[in-house]
């Protein structure tokens, strides 16, 4: 019998991780002999729902279970959740959730909403209610949303992997100690394979987060053996505790679909078709802000600070400019509605100039108005016409059409980054694996001291 369970919500603002629980439960339940049949899955849910904690993921894991093996796995996934799980500090409000055999139509409806509006509480029981599914929840219940979610998302489409690597307790809130020219060149050699390691344009790591949580690195990568090899060039100055391989969303616009709204509404992603309606404006902090005349009336749409270059090109977009933006549509008070670009296609630049007076054909100063339908004068040699007339002088745009996107250091986790246009993906069908246990090292590497669920697709590489 499959099993499904999801966990979401267990980590706060002062520490934790919901997928260092999932790495602990893969290696539990691995012990216990159980086979999984999907890698453990990280999904990243709409990115603009106000009350998430950093990037709205949660995680599904997959496995074949007999009916008294399915007690134990509910009785462990608890106690895991339980100890590891930041439960009682505020905005942590765990859950998880078991459901056998196939996720139902109903479920994997529910986590298309998820990804692209709020899904209520209330909803996420009724669907659980309806396909006979199980949770455990802890505090408010909000963590049912999100682990429903994961449940219902089997990654059927486009999707990426991602190799955290974990931390030692005792390292945990220190700097975290990854030799940067090996990251670099790391980047170099498995670019475009893997994905938003390095941003070069600001110098700056990507793979590193900054918070308490145990997080060492997280790289992500088209297959599983991309991220694994990047893994090895990777020179570490702190001892890894554990690492796992994750099938997820990550980097491939999950929340931009056909089927995104295409008028913003509230704290959901939104794609627009519009034409610019006035010159940007730029405001102090660097955010540059611009206003779009689409078939929903006006729009205001805000490029920031960090999104760097991103935010010059929209900088530099003038009236009359056709473009389609993709972002997350934000309210706040006595604002109009804005949205956060996320995303920017140009499809056609306006003829930017500007209308000069003539130059005067005896000495070629620039002649002035003699006076409404009088012609023009010029104020060196006294020459007067009355039959020229204002030319229109052409400016470069210094733009192209094209699609655009914020330096790397801004990606969401579901932007899909240029590099990724265009690839083939590969695996994304038909793929199966095997956790084949603690320590298995199929490069004879030396990793083996380390604790790592090594997986694989099918059809070999
Ligand atoms: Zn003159």
């Amino acid at each position: 019998m499959r099993l499904h369970i999801g966990i979401d919500d267990t980590d706060s603002a002062k520490g934790g991780c919901t997928t260092y629980i999932a790495a602990l439960l893969v290696e539990k339940l691995s012990r216990m002999r159980l086979r999984f049949i999907d890698y453990p899955n990280i999904i990243r849910l709409n990115p603009n729902v106000p009350y998430k904690t950093r990037g709205n993921a949660a995680v599904a894991l997959r496995l074949e279970a007999s009916e008294s093996e399915y007690v134990k796995v509910r009785e462990v996934s608890i106690q895991t959740v339980e100890e590891y799980g930041r439960i009682g500090e505020e905005g942590t409000d765990p859950a998880i959730v078991f459901l056998r055999g196939k996720p139902p139509s109903a479920v994997a409806r529910l986590s298309r909403k998820a990804l692209t509006e709020i899904v209520s509480v209330h909803d996420a029981i009724v669907t659980l209610r309806n396909v006979s599914g199980s949770a455990v929840f802890y505090g408010s219940g909000l963590g049912l949303v999100g682990s429903l979610a994961a449940v219902g998302n089997t990654l059927e489409g486009d999707h990426t992997y991602e190799l955290i690597a974990y931390r030692r307790p005792r390292n945990l809130g220190k700097p975290r100690r990854v030799d940067e020219e090996s990251i670099i060149r790391m980047d170099r050699l498995t670019s475009p394979s893997t994905f938003n390691n390095y941003d070069p344009l600001n110098k700056r790591i990507l793979i590193k987060p900054h918070g308490p949580d145990p997080v060492l690195i997280g790289l992500r990568g088209e297959t599983p053996r991309a991220v694994y090899r990047a893994f090895r060039l990777l020179r570490f100055r702190e001892a890894i505790e554990r690492w796992v391989i994750f099938r997820t969303n990550h980097g491939t616009d999950a929340h931009f679909r056909p089927t995104t709204q295409r008028t913003p509404h509230a704290n959901s992603p939104v794609v627009l078709k519009g034409v610019v309606h006035k010159m940007p404006t730029r405001i102090s902090g660097g955010h540059v802000f611009c206003e779009l005349e689409t078939s929903s009336g006006t729009v205001q749409c805000a490029a920031f600070e960090p999104t760097g270059k991103f935010k010059e090109v929209v900088a530099r977009l003038i009236p009359g400019d056709h473009v389609t933006v993709f972002g997350g549509a934000k309210q706040h008070d006595q604002l109009p509605m804005t949205v956060n670009l996320e995303k920017l296609i140009i499809e056609h630049l306006s003829e930017d100039g500007v209308a000069l007076n003539p130059r005067c054909p005896r000495c070629d100063k620039r002649m002035k108005s003699a006076g409404r339908g009088q012609g023009f004068r010029c104020p060196r040699c006294g020459y007067l016409s009355s039959k020229t007339s204002k030319r229109f002088v052409k400016r470069e745009r210094n733009l192209l059409p094209g699609l655009y996107v914020p330096d790397k250091k801004a990606h969401r986790h579901l932007t899909k980054p240029l590099s990724r246009y265009g690839l083939k993906r590969g695996g994304g069908t038909g793929i199966y694996l095997r956790a084949l246990g603690i320590g298995l090292d199929p490069y004879g590497s030396g990793l083996s001291k380390q604790r790592g669920y090594w997986t694989f697709t099918a059809g070999g590489w």
